[in-house]
């Protein structure tokens, strides 16, 4: 299987009014998709953010954890922080891994598009059968743009929960259950 990464988007992103938008990072989201990235194999964790502030506070959190006296006190957080790759955009993340070309991308919404969707079996099939990398897309705020959702070459099921009417998981949540589903082992 190629290597797959996942990709935590603040830019662009929608807001409540679905307009564009860029979130702020939040240092939970770091290490709760680092720790789950480790966990399923994931190769990186590219953290994009436009704005260069934003991109020094991720990278020192990262260093915190890494080199400093984070990896000194929890040993075990250094090798998931270590895969936290931070990036300005979406294309960084693209020439990153080769060129889009080399790349096949699966985007995630709790929102039922119009996109033609791929089940979560299917997806484990698709990654393990490709000669492409995989790039998994998680978005924040209220979720990837529709440019981005069409752009992509798979849409993955949005998780449905107990079908009790409620559906607001968090991008830490959604992004555990969804590498399980993609990559865990049945064991
Ligand atoms: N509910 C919006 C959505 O899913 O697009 C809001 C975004 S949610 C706070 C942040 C991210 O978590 C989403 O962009 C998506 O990547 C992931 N996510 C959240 N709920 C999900 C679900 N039910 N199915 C698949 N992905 C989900």
């Amino acid at each position: 299987m190629k290597p797959i990464s996942i990709a935590l988007v603040h830019h662009p992103v929608l807001d409540r009014q679905g307009e564009i938008i860029t979130t702020a990072i939040t240092n939970l989201d770091l290490h709760d998709l680092a720790r789950s990235a480790r966990t399923y194999g994931v190769a990186a964790l590219y953290i994009v953010h436009p704005v260069a502030a934003q991109r020094e506070l991720a990278s020192r959190v990262k260093a915190h954890w890494v080199n400093g006296t984070g990896s000194r006190r929890i040993p075990t957080r250094e090798a998931a922080m270590a895969l936290i790759q931070v990036v300005p955009a979406l294309e960084d993340v693209y020439t990153a891994m080769g060129g889009r070309a080399q790349i096949d991308v699966y985007v995630t919404s709790a929102r039922s598009e119009t996109l033609p969707i791929l089940s979560y079996a299917e997806g484990r099939q698709r990654l393990a059968a490709s000669d492409r990398s995989g790039l998994v897309l998680f978005g924040t705020g209220w979720g990837l743009t529709p440019g981005v959702l069409q752009e992509a070459d798979a849409f993955l099921a949005p998780l449905r929960g107990a079908g009790v009417g409620y559906n607001h998981l968090s991008v830490r949540a959604a992004c555990a259950i969804i590498l399980d589903r993609l990559l865990g082992s049945d064991a």
